[in-house]
């Protein structure tokens, strides 16, 4: 079995702002029920390549932090294909307590092996990727994120006739792999913007050198680093779910949508432009923000 390209038609939906912009979500967290959003298009080529090759006994390695999108992407990808799946974790200390964490219950229960690293051997991914692949020369090593030429390649199908006709493309970026993407494939006269949700200054390079062209740029949008999660954050995801019952994850969309608005409101896209966002999932994440959240005796995101 293989990664199919699903049948129904991904839905563009108009968010009404009453400005001088028109402004839409491309629903890609829509694609299937828990591969989600880019993570789908990302694997999609990774993996068909791959299991097209190794019939037998087939094995996808791949690296990710507690919360990651991408490794409950993959462990769902091996649970369907029925493909064994081993997960790299960041940080030892979870050893004792992933049962706490609702992304590596579901990672576990689609029956991903999960190896819990140090900090610091994680951070040195190419030498346990060499490791890795000797160990297992005959298994997939994604890499974290999911980031790669092929990867790029996959994003291609979140476009087509009907992306054609915005001014302006929007993504979060966290790796770059789905920003490249979009930038490669797109028409010549759109823009692409993508709203970093990392503070990594070889970001800009590094999608460079995945698309070789330069109609992307790259705007802040951290709010205060990777992975935190402000106040202000909260209410514009629970206000945005509420007014056009979409909902937005904390890490990534509900940052970039946020930023969407502040450019918007500050007058940063001509009168008259069609803006495109692309809803690149991650919603498995919410559960895990809200019992953080519910310890700090905060907000919950609804
Ligand atoms: C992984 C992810 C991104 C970032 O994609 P990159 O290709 O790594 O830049 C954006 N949005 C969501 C929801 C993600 O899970």
């Amino acid at each position: 079995m293989l990664l199919k390209v699903p049948t129904e038609k991904i839905p563009i939906q108009e968010i009404f702002i009453d400005k001088k912009v028109k402004l839409f979500i491309k629903r890609e967290d829509l694609v299937h029920p828990l591969i989600s959003g880019n993570k789908y298009w990302k694997l999609f080529h990774n993996v068909n390549n791959y299991l097209g090759i190794h019939i037998e006994d087939p094995l996808i390695i791949t690296f990710g932090g507690a919360f990651s999108n991408h490794i409950s992407a993959v462990s769902a990808v091996g649970k369907l294909l029925g493909v064994r799946t081993i997960g790299i974790i960041r940080g030892e200390e979870l050893k004792d307590k992933w049962r706490d964490n609702p992304t590596l219950v579901f990672a576990f229960r689609n029956g991903m092996n999960l190896k819990f690293v140090s900090r610091e051997e994680y951070r040195n991914k190419e030498k346990l990727s060499e490791f890795l692949q000797q160990e297992f020369p005959g298994a997939l090593i994604v890499p974290e994120g999911g980031t790669n030429e092929d990867a790029v390649q996959g994003v291609k199908m979140m476009l087509n006739n009907e992306t054609k006709e915005f001014d302006y493309l929007c993504t979060a970026v966290g790796t770059g792999g789905t920003i490249a993407g979009i930038s490669k494939f797109c028409e010549g006269n759109q823009k692409v913007i993508g709203f970093k949700v990392v503070d990594d200054s070889s970001l800009q390079e590094t999608i460079y050198q995945l698309t070789l062209k330069k109609n992307f740029n790259l705007i802040d949008s951290s709010f205060g680093g990777y992975g935190k999660i402000k106040d202000e954050n909260i209410r514009f995801m629970n206000d945005f779910k509420e007014k056009y019952d979409i909902p937005l994850e904390p890490i990534y969309t509900g940052k970039m949508m946020q930023k969407v608005f502040e450019l918007i409101d500050e007058g940063y896209f001509p009168e008259d432009s069609k803006i495109l966002c692309f809803h690149t999932g991650g919603l498995q994440g919410i559960e895990g923000a809200n019992l953080l959240l519910e310890k700090q005796n905060r907000k919950l995101i609804i």
